[in-house]
């Protein structure tokens, strides 16, 4: 007798963690002809195609409901998930925020970021969130560049929006050259917290709220 796996157990350990989601991943393996109504166990055999065909078939979020808000509503079904197979977050934070910053960029236009301060890593971070957007930066490193006020007026002129970053090392004297007599300058927010996931928020707020004020 071939062996066979429990389908519920099996879903279990593929990390889909609710009954409802469970019914929805069994429709899934049936329009690919792996199983059908009313089977409880499947082949070994057919566990790989049947993994292949799960995780293309659905769209798996956990169950943080800004992940399920930021999954809106996609072609595949939505079943729910640990973090580390939410398709939103991936156990990560950061990552969501970074995805909700790069969402409500996309909807109020907002492209070029000048940022004040921050870590290299951090910077790394947001370089990777944001890769293969429209979001472009301009970072200014508190740590090591030391702008002049004419360095700074194409920085001002190009941005959209200047973030300062105070919690992070940034010297009075380098954010002054941005903050201090700016003609028409861009909006300005201060992101007090550290953290990319802090920035990203704060960004996120000002989208948002740029957008609803264009109409
Ligand atoms: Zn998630």
């Amino acid at each position: 007798m071939a062996a066979d796996t429990d389908i519920d157990d099996w879903l279990a350990s593929e990390g889909i963690l609710d009954a409802p989601s469970r019914v929805e991943a069994r429709v899934v393996l049936a329009a690919a002809g792996l199983t059908r109504a009313g089977k409880q166990r499947i082949a070994t055999h057919k566990l790989d195609r049947a993994r292949e065909a799960l995780w293309a078939g659905i769209t798996p979020v956990c169950a943080n409901p800004a992940c399920l808000t930021a999954a809106g509503i996609p072609a595949k079904l939505i079943v729910r998930t640990g973090r580390d197979r939410c398709s939103v977050c991936a156990g990560s934070n950061t990552r969501r925020a970074g995805r909700e910053m790069v969402e409500a960029c996309a909807k109020s236009g907002l492209e070029r970021i000048l940022l004040l301060g921050g870590s290299g890593n951090a910077h790394a971070e947001l370089r990777a969130l944001t890769a293969g957007t429209p979001i472009e930066w301009r970072i200014i490193d508190g740590r090591n560049d030391r702008p002049t006020k004419r360095q700074a007026l194409p920085d001002l002129a190009w941005a959209q929006l200047l973030v300062v970053w105070a919690s992070t090392e940034l010297p009075h004297r380098v954010s002054q050259v941005y903050t201090e007599d700016r003609p028409a300058g861009p909006p300005l927010i201060t992101v007090a917290r550290r953290g990319v996931e802090a920035l990203c928020t704060a960004v996120v707020q000002f989208a948002s709220g740029s957008a609803r004020s264009n109409g």
